[in-house]
């Protein structure tokens, strides 16, 4: 039995780190089952990990990387849900005339030969090129209905249902599969054979055979129903979900959330906000739209000494607007109060009684900024 039982723990191990991702920057997960709406959980962080049941599906998403205005670009970015936000190494501005050239190399965007910002999808290379050959008042226009496409949550919830619809068959079978595993893992683990009469166990020697014979059947029909889905899901972004489903179908234990494997690529870059609206619970959708709205009001340095040039600034106020345009648009369709957000909290300990607007921690009397530089506003007296 020890045998079945380390065979038993390789499975398991592997199906555990299936799908766990360790990304160079810190970005959002969220994962959601079926087509539940408004129920997926969100998580920031550099590691990024599946659903544990095969019904449920992920959206990887990046904060929007940089500020972008008719004037040019700036790879700072304003408007940053995620928390601490994150700052680019170097420094880079451009003006959309000097833009002679945008590359993709290793998930960076590289600009003239230089080192950008991530390639999150926002913005693609063959779009920023496009943008900077266009004459200055089509550039706007185009500008415009570009960044519109980052808040359609109705899209994004879309896209959940057509993932949906067509995994279900390779959900279903997955489902199946890990009750099976689990069965299997039960009976071994737990030893039932030895409080069996010796005839069961017997019989269930070949039931268990048969049981494999069924579950490798069952892997089978799985990584083909999946390879069926791929073809009807058109991606939109870069991902290897052929190279992927290839290993799973030598890898059982990496085969069993293919749902999940089928949307890679499937749904388009959005604001972080805008993905909270359309599948994230209320909580989540304020948190987030918080942290995004308190990042335009209330900027923290980029922990240089040197201001930014006119120019980055002139971009980021265009950007800033803009993108809060749209969030204060989507948040009122959604039926979120914005002003409650910021409301000034109450008090936590007698001696409160100032706050930092951007990150909520309140300080005693005296202090007039927090650590981050933010001017503090007096808390709300009960
Ligand atoms: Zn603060």
């Amino acid at each position: 039995m020890s045998e079945w039982i380390s065979v038993l723990a390789v499975f398991w191990a592997l199906w555990l780190i299936d799908g766990a991702r360790l990304a160079p920057r810190r970005g959002f997960t969220v994962v959601g089952l079926g087509r539940a709406a408004r129920r997926a959980r969100a998580a920031f962080s550099r590691l990024s990990l599946p659903g544990f049941l095969p019904a449920a599906w992920r959206i990887q998403m990046a904060d929007v990387p940089f500020a972008v205005s008719p004037a040019g670009l700036w790879n700072r970015p304003a408007g940053a849900a995620g928390r601490p936000a994150e700052f680019p190494a170097e420094r880079r501005v451009w003006r959309w005339s000097e833009i002679r050239e945008v590359g993709v190399a290793r998930g960076w965007i590289f600009i003239n030969g230089a080192r950008f910002c991530p390639d999150t999808g926002h913005l693609a290379a063959p779009q920023l090129l496009a943008l900077a050959a266009l004459p200055a008042a089509a550039r706007e226009a185009r500008l415009r209905t570009l960044m519109a496409a980052w808040f359609r949550p109705a899209h994004l919830r879309r896209r959940v249902r057509v993932l949906h619809a067509r995994t279900r068959v390779p959900a279903a079978l997955n489902t199946a599969g890990l009750a099976a595993y689990l069965a299997i893992t039960v009976y071994v683990g737990g030893d039932l054979a030895s409080h069996l009469a010796l005839e069961w166990t017997e019989r269930l020697v070949y039931a268990l055979f048969a049981g494999l014979a069924a579950l490798a059947a069952l892997h089978l029909a799985a990584v083909i129903a999946a390879g069926r889905s791929l073809r009807r899901l058109k991606p939109v972004a870069p991902q290897k979900r052929a190279a992927n489903l290839l290993s799973a179908a030598v890898m059982p234990p990496q085969a069993l959330r293919l749902r999940a494997l089928a949307g890679e690529g499937f749904f388009p870059a959005q604001h972080p906000v805008a993905i909270a609206v359309a599948v994230c619970s209320p909580a989540t959708r304020d948190q987030l739209a918080f942290q995004a709205l308190a990042d335009l009001r209330w900027p923290i340095g980029d922990g240089r000494d040197e201001p930014a040039p006119a120019a980055a600034t002139e971009i980021a106020a265009w950007f800033g607007a803009e993108t809060e345009r749209h969030l204060s648009r989507l948040l009122a369709a959604a039926g979120v109060a914005v002003p409650a957000l910021f409301a000034a909290p109450t008090p936590d300990a007698p001696a409160s009684c100032r706050y930092c607007p951007r990150c909520r921690d309140q300080f005693v009397d005296g202090t007039e900024r927090c650590p981050h530089g933010i001017a503090l506003q007096p808390v709300r007296r009960l």
